[in-house]
């Protein structure tokens, strides 16, 4: 299997871009390191799951 090594980066930075702009609170709006759009972020109360999403390239996690 060959894995896109640039693809996987650009996810891991959109992941931990959500990541930081969800430390100290459950929704955030950050700049996406991907396209340069707004993306959106949200953090469980619950669980502290994240799920981030932009609509600018489709990048999105759900953890
Ligand atoms: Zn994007």
């Amino acid at each position: 299997m060959e894995i896109d090594n640039k693809e996987l980066e650009e996810m891991l930075t959109f992941l931990n871009a959500a990541c930081d702009a969800v430390k100290d609170c459950h929704k955030a709006k950050f700049t996406c390191p991907i396209c340069g759009s707004t993306a959106h972020v949200v953090k469980s109360r619950y669980n502290g799951h994240r799920h981030a999403s932009c609509s600018g390239c489709d990048a999105n996690f759900i953890e």
